[in-house]
Parts: C-alpha cells; sequence; structure tokens
C-alpha cells in the first residue's frame, strides 16, 4: 500500500485496539462500516475476526475432505474466495481491488493444496485445522486493511502470526506473554508511531518456531486484550452485532437491557458463565493492566455500550442471567468413606476438562463437565475406586448477583418462577456472586426467560441511546 497524506497520532498509551467480531465484517455494507470507525479513530490498531460463519465453514472443510468428501470441501472454498471477492470489488477501488484478488486467489490455492493432503491421509489434526482456520482470519484482516486505507487512513495490514507467540496447545493455545510482548513492540509499536494504522487477524497466532495456532473458538477478543496488554494501550473496545453486555442474552431474551457500567471480575464471571459476547479470557490481560474494556455495537455505534473497569457499577440485587449448554453431571459414589487420595484420584481422572460445581459427601463426589468428558473411560479408570455415572445434555443458569444466596426471599422467588422445571443441582457460586442451577439442556432457554422476566420486567424497559461511553 502507498502513503496517505498526514495522520496525526496519540503518544504511548494513547493507543486504542479496537476489535471487531465476525457479523461486524459480514458483507460489504458491514466491512465499510467498520472501515468508517477505525478511520474516525486516532491511534487505533485493529484485530478482527473471520467473517461470520467462515470458521464454521472452514472446519467443515478440514472434517469433510478426512472423510473423503473432497469434493464437497473443495466446493466450501470457492464459496468462501468468493465472498471475500465480492466484497473486495464491491469496497475497494481498482487499483487495490485487482492486487487483492490476486492475493486471494493464491491464498486459497494453497489452501485448496492443503485440504489434498488431509484427504490423501484421511486425518484432520489439531495442528492442520489451525492453519486451516486461521486462514479465515487471515484473508478478513487483508481485506479490512485494504478497506481502512480506501476510507483514507494509512493501514498497515500485519500478520498476527509473527505477532501472538503461543505454545503448541493446537486449537486452544496458550500465550507466551513475554515473547508476544517484544513482538508487538518490534512489530507494531514502530507503525502507530509512524501514523500508521496496524491491522491484524484475531484469534490467530504461532508457536516460536512459527507454526499457525488459534487461541480457541471465539478468542479473537483475547488476542485484542493481548495486543491491548503488550502495547500499553489506554482502551480496548470490542465492537460486536450488541449493544454491550446485557442483563441476558438478547436472542434469548429480546427484552435483555444492557449493563452500562461493571467490574472486570463480574464480567470475567458472567463470560464464563456463557456471555459469548466476551471470550472468558479477554479480561485477564486488561486487567492485570487496568485498561478499560467498552463493548459496543458496530451496526449502532451512538449506543453508549458496556465499560468494564476495575471498580464497577454499584452492587445489584440480580445484575443478569446467564446459560451454558453442553454440560454433564458426573456422580463418582465413592466405594470407600472420602479422603484426599480418593479425591485426588478422581480428579486426576478429569485432568484436560473444564470442571465446574463439585460438591463432596462422606461417600460421593459430584461435578458439572463440558460433555465432552468421556464418562465411560472415566468409568474404566475409576473402577476401583467409585462407581462413576454421568448425565449428559444438561445445562447450568447462573443468576449473578450481590450475596444472591443469602437473600432468601430472592432464592424463593427464583424457584417459585421455575416451577414445573426440573433443577438438578442448585448452588452458590464463586464468592456468593451468583446462584448456580443446573437444568435439562433443552429447558435452559425456558429458564432463562422466566428469571429475566421475573427481574427485569419487560414493562420499564431503559433507553439505551445515550452519549457513546467509550468516545473520548
Ligand atoms: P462477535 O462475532 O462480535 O465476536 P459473538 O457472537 O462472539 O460476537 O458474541 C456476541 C453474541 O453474544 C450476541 O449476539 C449475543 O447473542 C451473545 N450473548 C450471550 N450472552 C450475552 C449477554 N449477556 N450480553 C450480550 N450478548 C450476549
Ligand atoms: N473466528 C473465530 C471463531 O469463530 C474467532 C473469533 O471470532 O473470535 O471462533
Ligand atoms: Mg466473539
Amino acid at each position: 500500500m502507498s502513503q496517505p497524506a498526514g495522520n496525526k497520532h496519540v503518544e504511548g498509551r494513547g493507543w486504542v485496539v479496537l476489535k471487531f467480531g465476525g457479523t461486524s465484517v459480514e458483507n460489504a455494507a458491514a466491512l465499510r462500516r467498520v472501515a468508517g470507525l477505525v478511520a474516525q479513530q486516532e491511534g487505533a490498531v485493529v484485530v478482527v475476526s473471520a467473517l461470520a460463519g467462515v470458521t464454521d465453514q472452514l472446519l467443515a472443510a478440514g472434517e469433510d475432505a478426512a472423510r473423503g468428501r473432497l469434493t464437497a470441501a473443495q466446493q466450501s472454498l470457492l464459496v468462501i474466495c468468493d465472498r471475500h471477492s465480492v466484497m473486495a470489488r464491491e469496497l475497494l477501488p481498482e487499483a487495490s481491488a485487482g492486487p487483492f484478488l490476486t492475493y486471494l486467489q493464491k491464498e486459497f490455492e494453497g489452501l485448496a493444496k492443503l485440504l489434498h493432503g488431509v484427504a490423501a491421509l484421511g486425518e484432520f489434526s489439531p495442528r492442520t485445522a489451525d492453519r486451516l482456520v486461521g486462514s479465515g482470519e487471515v484473508v478478513s484482516s487483508r481485506l479490512l486493511a485494504e478497506g481502512v486505507f480506501a476510507a483514507g487512513r494509512n493501514a498497515a495490514w500485519v500478520d498476527a502470526r509473527q505477532c501472538l507467540v503461543t505454545d503448541d496447545a493446537f486449537g486452544q493455545a496458550k500465550p507466551l506473554r513475554e515473547a508476544t510482548n517484544s513482538r508487538l513492540r518490534e512489530l507494531v509499536l514502530p507503525l502507530l508511531e509512524s501514523g500508521r494504522v496496524p491491522v491484524l487477524g484475531g484469534f490467530i497466532a504461532a508457536t516460536a518456531d512459527g507454526t499457525p495456532t488459534t487461541l480457541g473458538r471465539g478468542g479473537s477478543d483475547f488476542s485484542a486484550a493481548l495486543v491491548a496488554a503488550g502495547l500499553g494501550a489506554s482502551r480496548l473496545e470490542i465492537w460486536t452485532d450488541v449493544d454491550g453486555i446485557m442483563t441476558a442474552d438478547p436472542r434469548l431474551c429480546p427484552d435483555a437491557r444492557l449493563i452500562p457500567s461493571i467490574s472486570f471480575a463480574e464480567a470475567a464471571e458472567l463470560a464464563q458463565a456463557g456471555a459469548k459476547v466476551l471470550h472468558p479470557a479477554t479480561l485477564l490481560p486488561a486487567t492485570e493492566k487496568n485498561i478499560p474494556v467498552y463493548v459496543r455495537n458496530s451496526r449502532r455505534p451512538r449506543s453508549r455500550g458496556t465499560r468494564i473497569v476495575a471498580e464497577g457499577a454499584e452492587p445489584v440485587t440480580v445484575r443478569a442471567i446467564t446459560s451454558k449448554r453442553g454440560v454433564v453431571i458426573v456422580e463418582a459414589r465413592l466405594r470407600r468413606q472420602a479422603d484426599a487420595h480418593t479425591l485426588g484420584q478422581i480428579l486426576k481422572a478429569c485432568e484436560g476438562y473444564t470442571l465446574d460445581l463439585c460438591s463432596v459427601s462422606q461417600h460421593s463426589l459430584v461435578l458439572l463437565a463440558d460433555s465432552k468428558l468421556a464418562v465411560r473411560e472415566l468409568e474404566r479408570t475409576l473402577r476401583d475406586v467409585a462407581e462413576v455415572q454421568g448425565e449428559n445434555h444438561k445445562a447450568i443458569v447462573r443468576v449473578f448477583g450481590d450475596r444472591i444466596g443469602r437473600h432468601t426471599s430472592v432464592v424463593a422467588q427464583i424457584f417459585h418462577a421455575l416451577a414445573g422445571i426440573e433443577v438438578r443441582l442448585a448452588a452458590p457460586g464463586e464468592g456468593e456472586r451468583n446462584l448456580t442451577l443446573v437444568v435439562d439442556e433443552d429447558q435452559a432457554a425456558e429458564s432463562v426467560q422466566r428469571l429475566h422476566n421475573l427481574f427485569f420486567p419487560s414493562s420499564d424497559q431503559q433507553a439505551n441511546e445515550v452519549s457513546p461511553a467509550g468516545a473520548q
């Protein structure tokens, strides 16, 4: 890209990291809107996801190829490539559209070869999956960089795989923070200092020796937080398809209200509990460096968004309701009385899975795990220690509020509202900041809706449109 004239820039902690999710760049109109938002921001570093749906499509293509359906897999690649070409033609001036289309063609030829290899081996390893799915972010970030340039700013595409260094846990790689920070200082900072707008793909990274990795599904938020922390940014803005963090998932509860301000700790717990609007790891780097985070709607940039800072809002009885599906209840009935050794053996057998809400009595241990946990295998491993049973297709519903479990009248209202729904387990969660309920997966949505109606009746809706919280 050649250099358009005269960008002002902000020094040091004035950098602002703007992250845009897949729905914010799903088509040419959305991408143009985003490029316009970026163009207005001084000192911006941009992190962007793959176009909405592309990561799933690439994964499916890899799986198809491994199962011998190479033609279908190649067809999916063509569809994805076409979608980017159409957007480029619509968005970019001819001078940059031409070279971009040539680049796109080459990138997808490389991916087609990769799928050939997958089909030949009949295996789609996590390592290959990272190489394949990461290309969604590679091409979207290149396209957005061109779009920002077309909007009049001197954008520079930066290969995130050269900046974010991770271990080799393919599919769910862990960042190596020191190495990442020094690469960011080396590769991104000079661009910012010379007034350019660096544009990086989220989600993608590489090992120290350059093998591509990814940070796990939804990981672009985490990428953006790592970039913000590494550069000592003054603000991180997560731009998405809803107004901010809401009192419930607006897809389940269209009446959900905006939470204008929330603490790092509370927001992190909501994300852990299933509020998909933020990747659960996002707030850690931001908290460490005390970087305020804003969640905002790229389709309604005038909406004030949610501000996440060290000190959140006043405590409230109920802040939000979340749900997380795909949970299995594992009960281990111990063959002898519980002792630390036996419990340790059971927990060790569950190594590698995220565990939640463990309860222990003299003769049993009950825990919640991701439904990927192989209960049959656990049963075999622990045969001498316990009789293991799993109940799958459960969901965790959490009601967040200040010391909620202590307000017996509130707890009574919760159970009253859930009349007729089987609640398999109920317990106060971490730091007494939530009440955790386990229900059948197919009753999760209804549970959230009933609880949301109880605590946030739709008659006294808040107005969301005031001045932007994140604006300076
Ligand atoms: P992006 O592509 O921008 O990363 P995501 O799909 O990952 O967006 O996250 C945004 C989605 O998160 C929303 O469309 C919404 O359905 C969902 N979501 C779940 N819980 C909440 C919540 N409490 N507040 C806001 N959004 C939520
Ligand atoms: N594109 C990746 C995903 O769909 C990462 C992200 O969107 O945050 O999981
Ligand atoms: Mg996301």
